[in-house]
């Protein structure tokens, strides 16, 4: 214990992060006791309070049962000091997201609110430059075709870099937190470094596609079925972009395409499933206020993010067919600033969470744990 320097800077950190009623905790562990997700073997989140007040950083953020926690909040609602160490550890998770990503200061900008106006400006200048510079900063005359204002050319022409800085953005931060994960092996690990194995990766990606975890949680039960609507919306949403693409360079068809093709069709069950998950998720945070919490801006914010996706993405289609030009085009715009944000800023949000969950609970089948 002579050896523990506590970590004060650290701890203010998890503090401002959302777990500001960490140093109420005394250790009686009814919050490990009462987890239905954590194992008998060094169970979960007692051991990640005492860390937490100690701030204990390296420990924490390379500690894979952060992500084993899946906020269901039955600790929160059972222990006797209030000291809600369900979001204490959101807030832990949090810091994780921005230790991992890099450059830094997007991190930092990402989780605080006096910086959202610069984040939102970033894509819209970039998307009023590309028009601007194409002579495309007008309404279109005619028939309403999205097409007219922003050819699939300009919008591959920035898409594809934010998607590229995306993905590169997550594989820096997966490689570094899959390393970090095995300074905890306790000897579980193979000489040499843990190589994720098909044995590990497919039961885990099944668990993620019943949300066989999320079912066992009491307290916040019908956070499993929100969940599952944002999930199955977004895994619909990728297979309707995938389909664009055939469409487009495959079949050489433009849009706008017919109502009844399959890739409409999957692309409006797939918003209307993220909008109703999503809503049920908001929904579920106030029923279950008094026992857990609403959670921090970091939650909102992706929260927002989703809602002015879906609904700009629904209202431009509704527009569009309405023939009302003068207001189907600036939702449009609206529309792609918001899918900009949401994956440029991915690698720092609530989203990359499915990124680090997804790790951290295949390191875990594969330690056993
Ligand atoms: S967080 Fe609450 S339930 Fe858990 S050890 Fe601390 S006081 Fe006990
Ligand atoms: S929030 Fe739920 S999953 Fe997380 S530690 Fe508490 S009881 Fe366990």
């Amino acid at each position: 214990m002579a050896d523990i320097k506590p970590n004060l800077k650290f701890v203010k950190q998890i503090i401002s992060a959302g777990g500001c009623s960490l140093k109420k905790c005394y250790q009686c562990a009814t919050c490990a006791v009462v987890c239905k997700l954590s194992p008998d073997d060094k169970p979960f989140p007692r051991k990640e309070m005492i860390n937490a007040q100690w701030g204990l950083k390296d420990k924490l953020v390379s500690d894979p049962d952060i992500w084993l926690c899946h906020q269901c909040s039955d600790c929160t609602a059972y222990c006797p000091r209030g000291a809600k160490p369900g979001e204490v550890i959101g807030a832990i998770r949090k810091l994780s997201i921005a230790h991992y990503a890099f450059p830094k200061f997007l991190a930092m900008m990402v989780g605080q609110i006096k910086y959202l106006p610069l984040l939102i400006a970033f894509p819209v200048l970039v998307l009023l430059a590309v028009l601007a510079a194409t002579g495309h900063l007008n309404i279109p005359p005619g028939e309403i075709v999205f097409g007219h204002f922003l050819p699939h050319t300009h919008i591959d022409a920035i898409f594809i870099p934010v998607a590229m800085f995306a993905t590169l953005v997550f594989a820096g931060g997966v490689i570094r937190f899959w390393k970090s994960l095995q300074t905890q092996c306790n000897g579980k690990c193979e000489k040499g470094g843990l190589i994720p194995s098909p044995s590990s990766i497919i039961p885990v990606i099944l668990e993620i596609l019943a949300h066989s975890r999320f079912n066992k949680c009491e307290v916040n039960k019908g956070r499993a079925l929100a969940h599952i609507g944002v999930l199955y919306g977004f895994i619909g949403l990728a297979i309707t972009t995938a389909l664009a693409v055939f469409y487009l360079y495959i079949l050489g068809q433009h849009s706008p395409y017919p109502q009844l093709s399959p890739l409409k069709i999957i692309g409006n069950v797939s918003g209307i499933m993220l909008l109703i998950g999503i809503t049920l998720m908001v929904i579920n945070r106030f029923k279950v206020k008094v026992k857990a919490s609403i959670g921090s801006y970091f939650d909102w914010l992706f929260i927002g993010v989703i809602y002015v996706v879906v609904l700009s993405g629904l209202l431009a289609e509704i527009t569009r067919l309405a023939n009302i030009a003068i207001l189907a085009y600036p939702i449009y715009f609206i529309h792609l600033v918001s899918v900009f944000f949401l994956f440029f800023y991915a690698p720092y949000s609530k989203l990359a969470h499915v990124v680090y969950r997804t790790i951290a609970l295949v390191y875990a089948k594969q330690i056993q744990r």
